[in-house]
């Protein structure tokens, strides 16, 4: 019985090179790497070793046979990929060139180790830490403005995504490495520069990520009741510098139906009682228990063909305990993207149940996620504190609490260049452009596209860049020492 990778695959293609018939795709040499929302065992070759399993950081490969509940339907979800994307497989012409052992770097030599500053301790951060501790004699200094490490992962991965969570397993090791130090509560541009940075290492790699999310630019945006979907997710991740968010009884409405929407919508509707067994702060928790009933509508700009949200975090909805996953049937056009399934996503809506809903009414009792595609957000409605939300075809929707998920994007950081219009810092292959010894990783470096294991191939890329400047002699060693910049951290943590 051959294998099958389930909802939790990071992607980060640590199974690829294990596996003995290169039977999982797309591999990092494919075109289609970084693309799709998940790897893919093929099961026609798959020879059930079970390899990967153990390779895999997210506990994401299981034999078919043991899948259980809604994870039975990844078996066909693998298969398809290589039924309907076989062009994509191109035959890699360097089989397993990824992660082939990797002997260390030599580096020129010096009478010092190369120094490598970090600013960032999410995914992006850490997998170049990886790179450069396994590979080279580097030191690396990681930093980080929060008083604990792991960024993304430990205050954007949903508390229930107990296996993705699991990747910072992978990471730990890395805090506790003879060359490596561990600087916390330090923000760059706020208690230290990044000259200061530089005086002190070799380079600085930027891996801050995008700290802000994209607006409406709607009326009324800014209204008590109004928040990013950023503010939701740390709150329920225990983020140190989030405050309380009262919770309302009755509807929420979510503008987005990308991952992190559905994340939100999902843990508004679970039962408090299945929550208890995450990694859920306990002040969310409790107000999550508050009220029993709750309706929480994701609108959709345009539809299901083409919404952004990955399959399988609607499976999961669909799957939910308690909580009915229904489709607002206000356009025709939703039916007809059903039926005739463009896509896996489309088909994958054909069992769920369709609803004409009377928006005057009061909320039907119970817990229930309303799909309505082809809306946009027009206008929130106040005075003093959100009390609706009006589409544009003229709908008004009552809710006390408006989440919008549309997105985050990069902030500059100061003494670098920024692309205002992409939101990112210009880079060449993670060089930062006219800034030597300056380089990004992450969603600083791309833009916030790409999930925890796309991070890695972008890691390898900076980190790459950042050993051929080093091997022609851009990196001069810093004037000072590295027991110096501790000192200096120390003085000006927070
Ligand atoms: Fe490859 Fe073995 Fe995993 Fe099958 S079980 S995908 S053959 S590593």
């Amino acid at each position: 019985m051959p294998y099958a990778i389930t909802q939790s695959c990071c992607s980060d293609a640590s199974c690829v090179s294990v596996c003995p018939v290169n039977c999982i795709h797309p591999t990092p040499q494919e075109r289609a790497f970084g693309s799709t929302e998940m790897l893919y065992v093929d099961p026609n070759t798959c020879i059930s070793c079970g390899a990967c399993t153990d390779a895999c950081p997210a506990d994401a490969i299981h034999p078919i046979e043991t899948l259980t509940g809604p994870l039975q339907q990844y078996a066909a979800i693998n298969a398809a990929y290589f039924e309907d994307l076989a062009p994509v497989t191109d035959p890699a012409p360097n089989f397993h060139a990824w992660e082939q052992p990797e002997p260390p770097r030599p580096l020129p030599s010096a009478r010092m180790p190369l120094r490598v500053a970090i600013v960032g301790t999410g995914p992006a951060g850490l997998y170049a830490a990886e790179d450069l501790l396994l590979h080279t004699d580097a030191e690396v200094t990681l930093i980080d403005r929060l008083p604990s490490p792991g960024g993304l992962l430990r205050y954007g991965v949903a508390p229930d995504h107990l296996a993705t969570r699991k990747v910072a397993d992978r990471f730990a090791r890395f805090h506790d490495h003879p060359r490596t130090r561990t600087v916390l509560g330090i923000e760059i541009g706020r208690d230290l520069t990044h000259d200061d940075l530089l005086a002190h290492h070799n380079a600085v790699i930027y891996a801050v990520g995008s700290a802000t999310d994209r607006r409406l630019d709607i009326p009324g945006e800014d209204l008590p009741g109004s928040i990013p979907a950023r503010r939701f997710v740390n709150w329920y991740n225990g983020h140190p510098e989030v405050d309380p968010i009262d919770l309302p009884p009755g509807r929420v409405v979510i503008a987005g139906t990308g991952n992190v929407a559905l994340d939100v919508a999902r843990i508004l509707t679970t039962d408090p009682a299945a929550l208890r067994s995450t990694e859920i702060a306990p002040n969310a928790l409790s107000a999550l228990a508050t009220h029993e009933d709750r309706e929480v509508v994701l609108l959709a700009r345009r539809g299901p063909a083409e919404a952004s949200y990955s399959l399988s975090e609607l499976l999961e909805l669909q799957h939910l305990a308690g909580v009915d996953l229904v489709i607002d049937d206000h356009d025709t056009r939703i039916r007809a993207a059903v039926t005739t399934a463009a896509n896996l996503k489309a088909a994958a809506l054909r069992d769920t149940a369709f609803e004409t809903i009377d928006w005057a009414a009061t909320p039907k009792p119970g817990r229930r996620i309303v799909l309505r595609f082809y809306t946009s957000v027009a206008e929130l409605i106040g005075p003093d504190q959100v009390s609706a939300v009006r589409t544009t075809d003229g709908l008004p929707l009552t809710t006390s609490l408006f989440i919008r998920s549309v997105g985050y994007r990069g902030t500059p950081v100061p003494g670098l260049p920024f692309d205002e219009a992409t939101g990112v810092i210009p880079n060449d292959e993670g060089r930062v452009t006219d800034r030597p010894g300056t380089y990004v990783v992450g969603w600083i470096k791309r833009g916030p596209t790409g999930g925890i294991g796309t991070n890695r191939t972008c890691a390898k890329q900076t980190v790459d860049t950042l050993l051929t400047d080093a091997t022609t002699g851009v990196l001069p060693p810093p004037p000072s020492s590295h027991r110096r910049f501790l000192r200096l951290a120390t003085k000006h943590r927070r």
